[in-house]
């Protein structure tokens, strides 16, 4: 039963490059902290001195050590308490559970923006004091050391700020996904497959809206509903759906594929047709596909179908069985 929602569709969101800031804490967050830690030891004595300066840079200085050690902390907890089977912390942002969707609201509303604004306002306090008491900072490894912090944080910003853009965009596309499953998601769909229009993480998105159909492109391959005459002419005798791997039974409402006559039931290859424009079972594309061929549901239609799935479908077990383990 569960085939359509196992098959390994590897698609761009499965590689996407975590950055090394996204992973949990490591001998790098050591080093950060170890490295913060004797700054602000060393600004702490040279307190007076920089009180000297135009602008507070050692103030400055100091806020910004903390918003940085407060941000790798919340990303590890977030990443500790992130829901099970969600993406990466930074880029999902439909964390189910309550605290990881704090985090990530904390992080990309409050930190992020706040870590920009207070990185603008160094910038100007360091080129103040640069320029008119270039003097009052102890040693010139201390102007140096503020400037390099200083690009060390338009840096984390670079990265920060694409990671959110990133997250953004998956978000619509899995809100896109979303609308393109509710036009599909009728009673039989919900009967047989329950409600699938809610995603729970961009990691569900499977392909969607880059190698799929759309829905109005799958409405408009035929379909039929299987009656007691077809029935007896083959369909559902002997044939299941080769996605479900139920039978096909009178009343079920069928898709035939035009392009290799390879029926389904309509609930379970439109599910698959928004992920694959290609047949589960032979791979052949079923875009553009949508001929005359089967325009009506008539008796030789009905037979030579059925005969096309009854040659198919020993094999197709075993294909199916192969995408599954590939
Ligand atoms: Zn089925
Ligand atoms: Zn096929």
């Amino acid at each position: 039963m569960p085939l359509l929602t196992e098959l390994p569709i590897n698609t761009y969101f499965d590689h996407i490059p975590v950055n090394e800031m996204t992973m949990p804490l490591g001998y790098n967050d050591v080093i950060l902290l170890v490295s913060l830690l004797y700054s602000s030891i060393d600004i702490y004595y040279e307190w007076d001195s920089f009180s000297q300066c135009q602008r507070p840079i050692h103030q400055w200085l100091f806020a910004s050590f903390a918003l940085v050690v407060i941000f790798r902390l919340t990303h590890v907890l977030g990443m500790k308490t992130a829901t099970l089977g969600s993406g990466d912390f930074l880029l999902d942002l439909r964390q189910k559970d309550t605290l990881p969707r704090l985090l990530v609201s904390f992080t990309w509303l409050i930190a992020l923006p706040f870590f920009i604004l207070w990185t603008l306002v160094g910038t100007k306090w360091l080129w103040v004091t640069i320029r008119e008491t270039p003097s009052c900072v102890p040693t010139s490894t201390h102007k140096w050391f503020s400037i390099f912090w200083l690009a060390l944080c338009y840096v984390w910003i670079l990265i920060h700020t694409a990671l959110f853009g990133v997250a953004w965009l998956l978000e619509r596309r899995v809100r896109r996904a979303e609308v393109d499953l509710r036009e599909i998601e009728d009673d039989d769909v919900i009967s047989r497959w329950g409600q699938v229009s809610s995603l729970q993480t961009y990691r569900s998105l499977c392909g969607h809206g880059q190698k799929g159909l759309s829905p109005t492109e799958i409405a408009a391959l035929p379909s039929f509903s299987c009656d007691a005459g077809m029935y007896e002419a083959g369909i559902g005798a002997d044939t299941e759906c080769p996605i479900c791997l139920h039978d096909l039974k009178i009343g079920d409402s069928i898709r035939e594929l035009d392009v290799c006559g390879h029926m389904f039931h309509r609930s379970c290859i439109d599910l698959w047709l928004l992920r694959s424009s290609a047949c589960p079972l032979c791979k052949r594309s079923v875009k553009g596909s949508n001929g005359d061929r089967h325009a009506g549901c008539g008796a030789s239609h009905v037979r030579g179908s059925n005969a096309n799935l009854r040659v198919a479908e020993p094999d197709s077990s075993r294909r199916l069985g192969a995408m599954q383990l590939s």
